[in-house]
């Protein structure tokens, strides 16, 4: 064996218990006591040995309003890397014209020569027309097996279009992210603020309300049945929302619900301090009451996924804009999603470290294709791992982030836990914060489809 992890202890969805691992060939090929020798042994004792998180939600390099993001795919996956997460799939976003492929291309170059961990593709649809429609089999035989749909901006304008879509990747065995916003409501609102001159973070909560996000989660997971396709709704943010997705799911509809780091350590209260508008997110930050109401909804499984929709911009680039239909939405979050769930839900007994687990790693991992080479550790698997110090205790820091980005949501909060070692394939890519990792190490991700891959949920 190439390395062995001797004394932790391995925590997965389901079980918790103290084994030694052995990693050969980047895998993991042995679970028990006594093992080795192997050419390099780590102690692990005393620590959690965690699957390492799979976000399936972030925009690393992204430009939006004609501004390019201080991130790209070296800081943002070390930022990952530095906070227990090892796989992201990141939304290929078209620009006019672009096809599906073309634009799984263009997100390839980003990453390919800067990457520290591996990472697949959704591809975002603004177009649905026939060529796009048509290409969808082969994206989806590319192993880019998820497609995202804004139900927001021009969604109205193509409607026919994305219900074909949505019929599309349902026969091709694959899988639709929605982003419920209902495009009606927020277009009449933007338009009657900015009359108003009704600027700024003060009204951009109430630009987005939480009653336009509860009709576009019911309306988007009728289309989802109609076109038979399974649903993935991405960042819910309220009751609303997860009434729609709890009632389609109780009638044994295949429909599923992420949450974002942000709804469940912050309120709307935020938005009205001074550095508000760099915490506005699409949707925006709710009542305080519905951040328990998330917690439950992950605890109990109506949520299935936690995932960050990590933006980075700088502080500068936050505060550009001032209307409500412009304010730039994103934050980072990659490096402090699992550390929060952490202090926030596990020691706050919000949530089981196994159902942690389970939000972050295991049910990511099978939704989009990727289960079980990655979100657990077993016999077969990649080796990626976190051993995660329980007692670990940190301020979070912008400065001491890994991230491009020049602020840090959580900036001054007390965190503990916090990953000592983060293994990728069985290399150690980052050790007690330093990085080890060479850029362009992590490879891209072919993904099963939906339809052959779950286990349901
Ligand atoms: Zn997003």
């Amino acid at each position: 064996m190439d390395l062995i992890l001797r004394g932790g202890t391995v925590v997965t969805a389901g079980d918790t218990f103290d084994a030694d691992v052995g990693i050969e060939g980047g895998r993991i090929v042995r679970l028990g006591f006594g093992l080795g020798p192997a050419a390099r042994e780590i102690d692990v004792s005393d620590l959690y040995l965690l699957p390492g998180a799979v976000d399936v939600h972030t925009h690393v390099d992204v430009e939006f309003q004609g501004l390019q993001s201080v991130e790209d795919f070296h800081s943002g996956t070390v930022a990952a890397a530095c906070g227990g997460v090892t796989t992201l799939i990141d939304y290929a976003l078209p620009g006019p014209g672009q096809t599906p492929l073309e634009t799984i291309q263009a997100w390839h170059a980003k990453a390919r020569d800067k990457a520290v961990i591996d990472y697949g593709f959704h591809v975002a649809v603004f177009e649905p027309d026939d060529a796009t429609i048509q290409q969808i089999p082969d994206v989806i035989a590319d192993g880019h097996t998820s497609f995202k749909i804004f139900m927001m901006g021009t969604f109205e304008q193509n409607i026919g279009g994305f219900m074909r879509m949505m019929a599309q990747v349902g026969r091709h065995g694959g899988l639709v992210n929605l982003h419920v916003e209902d495009a009606c409501c927020l277009e009449y609102l933007a338009r009657r603020f900015n009359a108003d001159g009704k600027y700024g973070a003060a009204y951009f909560a109430e630009s987005r309300p939480r009653a336009a996000e509860g009709i576009a989660a019911m309306r988007g997971i009728g289309m989802a049945q109609v076109a038979e396709v399974p649903a993935y709704l991405v960042h819910l943010s309220c009751e609303e929302s997860l009434e729609s997705l709890a009632n389609a799911r109780g009638r044994g509809h295949t429909v599923y619900g992420e949450t974002r780091p942000c709804y469940l350590h912050f309120s709307r209260a935020r938005m009205e301090e001074e550095d508000g508008i760099l915490y506005a997110g699409w949707p925006p930050l709710r009542e305080a009451d519905q951040m328990e109401i998330l917690w439950q909804g992950l605890e109990s499984g109506v949520l299935q996924t936690v995932a960050t929709d990590h933006d980075g911009w700088s502080f500068q680039q936050k505060k550009t804009f001032d209307k409500v239909d412009e304010i730039l939405a994103g934050m980072a979050g990659l490096e402090t999603m699992v550390p929060l769930l952490y202090s926030q839900g596990v020691l706050k007994r919000r949530l089981s470290l196994n159902r942690m687990v389970e939000v972050t790693a295991t049910n990511p991992a099978r939704l989009f294709g990727l289960y079980p080479r990655k979100g657990t550790i077993a016999i077969g698997a990649d080796a990626d791992i976190v051993a995660f110090d329980p007692e670990a205790r940190k301020t979070i820091r912008a400065e001491d982030m890994h991230s491009a980005a020049d602020w840090d949501p959580f900036e001054g909060w007390e965190v503990q836990g916090w990953p000592r070692l983060t293994l990728s394939r069985g290399e150690v890519v980052v050790d007690r914060g330093r990085v080890l990792a060479s850029p362009g190490r992590g490879r891209l991700l072919r993904r099963a489809r939906f339809s052959e891959t779950v286990a349901r949920l």
